[in-house]
Protein backbone atom coordinates (compact mmCIF):
# COMPACT_ATOMS: atom_id res chain seq x y z
CA UNK A 1 0.00 0.00 0.00
CA UNK A 2 1.85 3.27 -1.00
CA UNK A 3 0.15 6.24 1.27
CA UNK A 4 -0.14 9.94 -1.03
CA UNK A 5 -0.67 13.04 0.99
CA UNK A 6 -2.24 15.23 -1.13
CA UNK A 7 -5.47 14.64 -3.67
CA UNK A 8 -4.33 17.59 -5.95
CA UNK A 9 -3.24 17.05 -9.48
CA UNK A 10 0.24 15.39 -8.64
CA UNK A 11 -1.45 13.26 -6.42
CA UNK A 12 -4.08 11.95 -8.25
CA UNK A 13 -2.19 12.06 -11.19
CA UNK A 14 0.26 9.22 -9.42
CA UNK A 15 -2.41 7.15 -8.16
CA UNK A 16 -3.59 6.63 -11.78
CA UNK A 17 -0.49 6.02 -12.80
CA UNK A 18 0.08 3.45 -9.48
CA UNK A 19 -3.62 2.30 -10.14
CA UNK A 20 -2.55 0.72 -13.55
CA UNK A 21 0.40 -1.04 -12.10
CA UNK A 22 -2.21 -3.11 -9.41
CA UNK A 23 -0.28 -0.94 -6.70
CA UNK A 24 -2.95 -0.07 -3.95
CA UNK A 25 -2.70 3.87 -3.09
CA UNK A 26 -4.76 5.72 -0.40
CA UNK A 27 -4.86 9.07 -1.09
CA UNK A 28 -4.96 11.83 2.09
CA UNK A 29 -6.44 14.63 1.19
CA UNK A 30 -7.36 17.36 3.67
CA UNK A 31 -10.22 19.38 2.28
CA UNK A 32 -13.52 17.52 2.54
CA UNK A 33 -13.51 16.95 -0.81
CA UNK A 34 -11.21 16.69 -4.40
CA UNK A 35 -10.81 19.52 -6.41
CA UNK A 36 -11.90 22.13 -3.78
CA UNK A 37 -8.45 24.03 -4.06
CA UNK A 38 -9.90 26.55 -7.01
CA UNK A 39 -14.03 27.19 -7.96
CA UNK A 40 -14.92 26.94 -11.76
CA UNK A 41 -11.76 28.88 -13.50
CA UNK A 42 -9.65 28.16 -16.67
CA UNK A 43 -5.68 27.34 -16.19
CA UNK A 44 -3.64 27.37 -19.08
CA UNK A 45 -1.20 24.05 -19.08
CA UNK A 46 1.79 24.01 -21.04
CA UNK A 47 1.68 22.83 -24.37
CA UNK A 48 4.84 21.76 -24.21
CA UNK A 49 7.47 19.67 -22.21
CA UNK A 50 11.16 19.27 -23.74
CA UNK A 51 10.37 19.31 -26.96
CA UNK A 52 7.25 16.76 -27.03
CA UNK A 53 3.53 17.43 -26.60
CA UNK A 54 2.25 17.18 -22.72
CA UNK A 55 -1.18 15.83 -23.58
CA UNK A 56 0.57 13.17 -25.41
CA UNK A 57 3.16 12.45 -23.11
CA UNK A 58 0.51 12.91 -19.79
CA UNK A 59 -1.40 10.15 -21.91
CA UNK A 60 1.02 7.73 -22.28
CA UNK A 61 1.81 7.89 -18.74
CA UNK A 62 -2.02 6.50 -18.23
CA UNK A 63 -3.83 9.76 -17.48
CA UNK A 64 -6.40 10.75 -19.91
CA UNK A 65 -7.29 14.60 -19.87
CA UNK A 66 -10.44 15.06 -21.79
CA UNK A 67 -11.42 18.49 -21.36
CA UNK A 68 -8.96 20.27 -22.84
CA UNK A 69 -8.76 23.35 -24.56
CA UNK A 70 -6.27 23.68 -27.02
CA UNK A 71 -4.54 27.06 -27.96
CA UNK A 72 -2.32 27.95 -30.91
CA UNK A 73 -2.02 31.83 -30.89
CA UNK A 74 -0.85 33.54 -27.96
CA UNK A 75 -1.31 37.72 -28.14
CA UNK A 76 0.93 39.32 -26.44
CA UNK A 77 0.56 43.63 -25.09
CA UNK A 78 3.28 45.36 -24.25
CA UNK A 79 3.13 47.96 -20.87
CA UNK A 80 1.73 50.83 -23.62
CA UNK A 81 -0.77 47.83 -25.32
CA UNK A 82 1.31 47.08 -28.45
CA UNK A 83 0.12 43.83 -29.64
CA UNK A 84 2.10 41.12 -31.05
CA UNK A 85 0.51 37.79 -32.28
CA UNK A 86 2.30 34.30 -32.34
CA UNK A 87 0.62 31.44 -33.81
CA UNK A 88 2.20 28.08 -33.54
CA UNK A 89 1.81 25.03 -35.34
CA UNK A 90 1.50 22.87 -31.84
CA UNK A 91 -0.81 24.05 -29.35
CA UNK A 92 0.89 26.80 -27.31
CA UNK A 93 -1.18 25.80 -24.53
CA UNK A 94 -3.93 23.14 -23.71
CA UNK A 95 -6.72 25.29 -21.42
CA UNK A 96 -8.46 23.07 -18.63
CA UNK A 97 -10.93 23.50 -16.50
CA UNK A 98 -11.05 23.54 -12.35
CA UNK A 99 -13.14 23.73 -9.86
CA UNK A 100 -16.72 22.03 -10.32
CA UNK A 101 -16.58 19.42 -13.04
CA UNK A 102 -12.83 20.09 -13.62
CA UNK A 103 -9.56 18.25 -14.11
CA UNK A 104 -9.27 17.06 -10.67
CA UNK A 105 -12.64 15.57 -10.93
CA UNK A 106 -11.64 13.91 -13.92
CA UNK A 107 -8.37 12.75 -12.59
CA UNK A 108 -10.76 11.05 -9.30
CA UNK A 109 -13.09 9.55 -11.58
CA UNK A 110 -9.91 7.96 -12.96
CA UNK A 111 -8.37 7.06 -9.63
CA UNK A 112 -11.33 5.11 -8.74
CA UNK A 113 -9.43 1.95 -7.53
CA UNK A 114 -7.80 4.02 -5.07
CA UNK A 115 -8.40 4.84 -0.93
CA UNK A 116 -9.74 8.32 -0.63
CA UNK A 117 -9.76 9.54 2.88
CA UNK A 118 -11.54 12.85 2.50
CA UNK A 119 -10.79 16.10 5.88
CA UNK A 120 -7.62 13.88 6.96
CA UNK A 121 -4.40 16.46 7.26
CA UNK A 122 -1.45 14.16 6.87
CA UNK A 123 2.07 14.44 7.17
CA UNK A 124 3.48 11.37 6.37
CA UNK A 125 3.61 9.11 3.58
CA UNK A 126 5.40 7.58 0.50
CA UNK A 127 4.62 10.31 -1.61
CA UNK A 128 4.21 14.16 -0.48
CA UNK A 129 1.58 15.88 -2.46
CA UNK A 130 0.54 18.94 -0.28
CA UNK A 131 0.98 21.96 -3.11
CA UNK A 132 2.89 25.26 -2.37
CA UNK A 133 5.32 24.99 0.40
CA UNK A 134 6.42 28.50 0.24
CA UNK A 135 5.10 31.95 -1.16
CA UNK A 136 6.72 33.25 -3.77
CA UNK A 137 3.97 34.57 -5.94
CA UNK A 138 0.11 35.26 -5.91
CA UNK A 139 -2.67 35.17 -8.22
CA UNK A 140 -5.83 36.46 -8.57
CA UNK A 141 -8.34 34.82 -10.84
CA UNK A 142 -11.99 36.37 -11.97
CA UNK A 143 -13.82 33.23 -13.84
CA UNK A 144 -16.65 34.65 -16.34
CA UNK A 145 -19.38 32.49 -18.59
CA UNK A 146 -18.83 32.56 -21.91
CA UNK A 147 -16.09 33.13 -24.08
CA UNK A 148 -15.25 36.09 -26.74
CA UNK A 149 -11.64 34.44 -28.11
CA UNK A 150 -9.73 31.41 -29.27
CA UNK A 151 -6.55 33.01 -28.48
CA UNK A 152 -4.22 33.50 -25.43
CA UNK A 153 -3.49 37.14 -24.36
CA UNK A 154 -0.99 38.05 -22.22
CA UNK A 155 -0.62 41.73 -21.24
CA UNK A 156 2.43 42.86 -18.95
CA UNK A 157 2.69 46.11 -16.93
CA UNK A 158 4.58 46.40 -14.32
CA UNK A 159 2.20 48.53 -12.49
CA UNK A 160 -0.77 46.53 -12.06
CA UNK A 161 0.86 43.38 -11.97
CA UNK A 162 4.23 43.72 -10.66
CA UNK A 163 6.59 41.35 -11.51
CA UNK A 164 4.16 39.14 -13.03
CA UNK A 165 1.37 39.48 -16.08
CA UNK A 166 -2.16 39.31 -16.32
CA UNK A 167 -3.45 36.89 -18.78
CA UNK A 168 -7.08 36.05 -20.85
CA UNK A 169 -7.47 32.12 -20.45
CA UNK A 170 -10.46 30.81 -22.47
CA UNK A 171 -12.51 27.36 -22.72
CA UNK A 172 -15.14 26.08 -24.45
CA UNK A 173 -18.00 27.80 -21.89
CA UNK A 174 -15.63 29.45 -19.39
CA UNK A 175 -13.15 32.86 -19.61
CA UNK A 176 -10.47 33.39 -16.64
CA UNK A 177 -9.01 36.56 -16.67
CA UNK A 178 -5.69 35.86 -14.33
CA UNK A 179 -3.39 38.37 -12.24
CA UNK A 180 0.00 37.29 -10.84
CA UNK A 181 2.08 39.31 -9.30
CA UNK A 182 5.87 38.54 -7.46
CA UNK A 183 6.68 41.48 -5.74
CA UNK A 184 5.43 40.81 -2.18
CA UNK A 185 4.34 44.68 -0.82
CA UNK A 186 1.46 44.43 -3.50
CA UNK A 187 0.18 40.76 -2.40
CA UNK A 188 -2.49 42.50 -0.20
CA UNK A 189 -3.39 44.65 -3.02
CA UNK A 190 -4.72 42.27 -5.55
CA UNK A 191 -8.13 42.92 -5.93
CA UNK A 192 -7.26 47.06 -5.85
CA UNK A 193 -4.83 46.35 -9.04
CA UNK A 194 -7.53 44.19 -10.91
CA UNK A 195 -9.81 46.82 -10.85
CA UNK A 196 -7.17 49.17 -12.13
CA UNK A 197 -6.57 46.69 -15.09
CA UNK A 198 -9.95 46.46 -16.17
CA UNK A 199 -10.24 50.15 -16.08
CA UNK A 200 -7.29 51.36 -17.76
CA UNK A 201 -6.82 48.10 -20.46
CA UNK A 202 -9.48 48.22 -22.85
CA UNK A 203 -8.21 45.06 -24.61
CA UNK A 204 -8.74 43.49 -21.25
CA UNK A 205 -12.59 45.35 -20.78
CA UNK A 206 -13.20 43.97 -24.76
CA UNK A 207 -12.54 40.53 -24.33
CA UNK A 208 -14.64 40.21 -21.19
CA UNK A 209 -17.55 41.95 -22.63
CA UNK A 210 -20.82 40.89 -22.47
CA UNK A 211 -19.89 37.49 -20.12
CA UNK A 212 -21.18 36.95 -16.85
CA UNK A 213 -19.31 37.00 -13.92
CA UNK A 214 -18.98 33.95 -12.05
CA UNK A 215 -16.43 34.18 -9.24
CA UNK A 216 -13.36 35.22 -7.94
CA UNK A 217 -10.28 33.31 -6.59
CA UNK A 218 -6.74 33.66 -5.45
CA UNK A 219 -4.03 31.65 -4.20
CA UNK A 220 -0.05 31.12 -4.00
CA UNK A 221 2.70 30.22 -6.07
CA UNK A 222 5.44 28.20 -4.36
CA UNK A 223 9.57 28.91 -4.79
CA UNK A 224 11.43 26.08 -7.40
CA UNK A 225 13.72 23.72 -5.46
CA UNK A 226 16.27 24.43 -8.07
CA UNK A 227 16.81 21.26 -9.07
CA UNK A 228 17.32 19.21 -6.04
CA UNK A 229 14.71 16.18 -6.32
CA UNK A 230 13.56 14.99 -3.64
CA UNK A 231 13.37 10.87 -3.28
CA UNK A 232 12.36 9.72 -0.08
CA UNK A 233 9.39 10.15 0.42
CA UNK A 234 9.05 11.46 -2.96
CA UNK A 235 7.71 14.95 -3.38
CA UNK A 236 5.72 15.41 -6.41
CA UNK A 237 4.07 18.93 -7.56
CA UNK A 238 4.60 21.88 -6.03
CA UNK A 239 5.62 20.07 -2.86
CA UNK A 240 8.41 19.16 -4.79
CA UNK A 241 9.33 22.43 -6.21
CA UNK A 242 8.62 21.75 -9.91
CA UNK A 243 7.01 24.95 -11.09
CA UNK A 244 7.76 27.29 -13.35
CA UNK A 245 8.58 30.32 -11.63
CA UNK A 246 8.95 32.67 -14.11
CA UNK A 247 5.05 32.41 -15.26
CA UNK A 248 3.64 30.12 -12.03
CA UNK A 249 3.07 26.91 -14.75
CA UNK A 250 2.78 24.15 -12.06
CA UNK A 251 0.17 21.86 -13.89
CA UNK A 252 2.40 20.22 -16.77
CA UNK A 253 5.16 19.61 -13.90
CA UNK A 254 2.33 18.57 -11.37
CA UNK A 255 0.91 15.54 -13.46
CA UNK A 256 4.14 14.50 -14.91
CA UNK A 257 5.99 14.66 -11.62
CA UNK A 258 2.71 12.56 -9.90
CA UNK A 259 3.48 9.87 -12.98
CA UNK A 260 7.03 9.84 -12.75
CA UNK A 261 7.11 8.99 -8.69
CA UNK A 262 4.56 5.81 -9.98
CA UNK A 263 7.10 4.70 -12.20
CA UNK A 264 10.10 5.36 -10.24
CA UNK A 265 7.83 2.86 -7.41
CA UNK A 266 6.72 0.02 -10.24
CA UNK A 267 10.28 -0.35 -11.38
CA UNK A 268 12.08 0.54 -8.25
CA UNK A 269 14.26 3.09 -9.93
CA UNK A 270 14.95 6.64 -8.99
CA UNK A 271 13.03 9.13 -9.30
CA UNK A 272 15.37 11.85 -10.17
CA UNK A 273 16.38 9.92 -13.13
CA UNK A 274 13.18 9.85 -14.67
CA UNK A 275 12.93 13.15 -13.45
CA UNK A 276 16.02 14.08 -15.30
CA UNK A 277 14.89 11.75 -18.42
CA UNK A 278 11.71 13.52 -18.89
CA UNK A 279 12.43 17.47 -17.77
CA UNK A 280 15.88 17.56 -19.44
CA UNK A 281 17.00 20.88 -18.61
CA UNK A 282 13.57 22.96 -18.93
CA UNK A 283 13.48 22.81 -14.73
CA UNK A 284 16.69 25.36 -14.93
CA UNK A 285 15.66 27.17 -17.91
CA UNK A 286 12.60 28.31 -16.39
CA UNK A 287 14.55 29.24 -13.46
CA UNK A 288 17.10 31.27 -15.54
CA UNK A 289 13.98 32.96 -17.04
CA UNK A 290 12.66 33.73 -13.95
CA UNK A 291 15.92 35.23 -12.69
CA UNK A 292 16.41 37.25 -15.99
CA UNK A 293 12.77 38.93 -16.09
CA UNK A 294 12.24 39.23 -12.28
CA UNK A 295 13.16 42.77 -12.17
CA UNK A 296 12.66 44.34 -15.36
CA UNK A 297 11.47 47.54 -15.82
CA UNK A 298 8.42 48.75 -18.44
CA UNK A 299 10.93 49.75 -20.77
CA UNK A 300 12.19 46.65 -20.91
CA UNK A 301 9.33 44.74 -21.69
CA UNK A 302 8.50 47.26 -24.43
CA UNK A 303 11.75 46.25 -25.71
CA UNK A 304 11.88 42.69 -25.44
CA UNK A 305 8.16 42.25 -26.81
CA UNK A 306 8.77 44.46 -29.65
CA UNK A 307 11.87 42.08 -30.76
CA UNK A 308 14.63 44.57 -29.42
CA UNK A 309 15.64 43.04 -26.49
CA UNK A 310 18.34 40.62 -25.41
CA UNK A 311 15.99 37.18 -24.86
CA UNK A 312 13.54 38.21 -27.07
C1 LIG B 1 -4.23 31.50 -8.69
C2 LIG B 1 -3.42 30.42 -9.35
C3 LIG B 1 -3.48 30.24 -10.73
C4 LIG B 1 -2.72 29.25 -11.35
N1 LIG B 1 -2.79 29.12 -12.70
C5 LIG B 1 -2.05 28.17 -13.31
C6 LIG B 1 -2.10 28.03 -14.73
O1 LIG B 1 -2.81 28.76 -15.44
N2 LIG B 1 -1.33 27.06 -15.29
C7 LIG B 1 -0.54 26.21 -14.55
O2 LIG B 1 0.13 25.33 -15.12
N3 LIG B 1 -0.48 26.34 -13.21
C8 LIG B 1 -1.22 27.29 -12.58
N4 LIG B 1 -1.15 27.41 -11.22
C9 LIG B 1 -0.29 26.48 -10.48
C10 LIG B 1 -0.96 25.11 -10.36
O3 LIG B 1 -2.28 25.27 -9.87
C11 LIG B 1 -0.17 24.24 -9.40
O4 LIG B 1 1.17 24.22 -9.80
C12 LIG B 1 -0.72 22.82 -9.32
O5 LIG B 1 -2.03 22.82 -8.84
C13 LIG B 1 0.18 22.03 -8.38
O6 LIG B 1 -0.40 20.77 -8.16
P1 LIG B 1 -0.03 19.99 -6.84
O7 LIG B 1 -0.65 18.65 -6.94
O8 LIG B 1 1.43 20.07 -6.63
O9 LIG B 1 -0.66 20.83 -5.66
P2 LIG B 1 -2.16 21.25 -5.36
O10 LIG B 1 -2.96 21.34 -6.61
O11 LIG B 1 -2.04 22.45 -4.48
O12 LIG B 1 -2.72 20.04 -4.51
C14 LIG B 1 -2.28 19.80 -3.20
C15 LIG B 1 -3.39 19.08 -2.44
O13 LIG B 1 -2.88 18.62 -1.19
C16 LIG B 1 -3.82 18.90 -0.17
N5 LIG B 1 -3.05 18.98 1.07
C17 LIG B 1 -2.17 19.94 1.42
N6 LIG B 1 -1.60 19.65 2.63
C18 LIG B 1 -2.14 18.46 3.01
C19 LIG B 1 -1.94 17.62 4.16
N7 LIG B 1 -1.08 17.93 5.12
N8 LIG B 1 -2.67 16.47 4.25
C20 LIG B 1 -3.55 16.13 3.25
N9 LIG B 1 -3.78 16.89 2.17
C21 LIG B 1 -3.07 18.03 2.02
C22 LIG B 1 -4.46 20.22 -0.61
O14 LIG B 1 -5.72 20.41 -0.01
C23 LIG B 1 -4.56 20.00 -2.13
O15 LIG B 1 -5.76 19.37 -2.50
C24 LIG B 1 -1.91 28.40 -10.58
C25 LIG B 1 -1.84 28.55 -9.18
C26 LIG B 1 -2.59 29.56 -8.59
C27 LIG B 1 -2.51 29.71 -7.09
Amino acid sequence: MIRIIGAGLSGLACAIALNKNDIETELHEKSDRVGSKFPTSVHAMRGRINGGDTLELVSEKGIELRNTFPVKTVVRYTPSLKKTEERREEPAYYMLLRGEGGVEEELLEQAKKSHVVLSSKEDHGDVIATGPRSVLAVGLGCTFKGSNTEKAHVIYNQQLAPGGYICVLPHKEHTTVLLTCYRREFFDRLNELMEKAFHEIKPLNDLVNGLDFVNRFGGCISQPLNGEVIENPKLIGEAGGFIDPARGFGMHYALVSGALAAEAITKCESFRKLVDETFGNSLSQDSLRYSSIKRMTNDEYEALLMGRGKNS
